[in-house]
């Protein structure tokens, strides 16, 4: 089973509240492709996310290791109770979901029924 080793991208995109840090800026405690520089005493929203990528690494129907976040530059979120798919992307970034396996994905999710949204920076649309 694949799991982040070495896949930091959440520590990028995402709002951590309790550091105050925005999204799409690096923590200040990342060691960027390596791992959490505080990882022992890092915040609750840390230890309890999981993206979708990696949360399906645990079930019969993982997402292709190319699709990592690290790798894909994409990194997968649900809302509205798990009926939404959200991707997102980073501003320097913008089209990483329109490449190679990220697209077929997202027409699966689609053919699935979901809703996808990409959330890049103050840009929030569905594709
Ligand atoms: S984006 Fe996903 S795979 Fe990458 S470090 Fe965060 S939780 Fe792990
Ligand atoms: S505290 Fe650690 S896990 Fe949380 S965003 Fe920063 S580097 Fe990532």
């Amino acid at each position: 089973m694949h799991g982040c080793d070495g896949c930091t991208a959440c520590c990028k995109v995402l709002k951590i509240c309790e550091l105050n840090k925005p999204g799409n800026t690096w923590c200040r405690h990342c060691n960027i492709g390596v791992g959490c520089g505080i990882y022992d005493t890092r915040p609750e929203s840390c230890r309890v996310y999981e993206c979708v990528w990696l949360q399906t690494q645990r079930g019969g129907r993982p997402i292709a290791f190319e699709l990592r976040p690290d790798k894909s530059r994409v990194v997968m979120g649900v809302t509205n109770q798990g009926d939404d798919l959200v991707l997102y992307v980073s501003p320097d970034r913008p089209d990483a979901w329109k490449r190679g396996g990220m697209v077929k994905l997202v027409e699966e999710m689609h053919a699935k029924g979901f809703t996808v949204i990409v959330s890049c920076g103050e840009l929030v649309q569905k594709v």
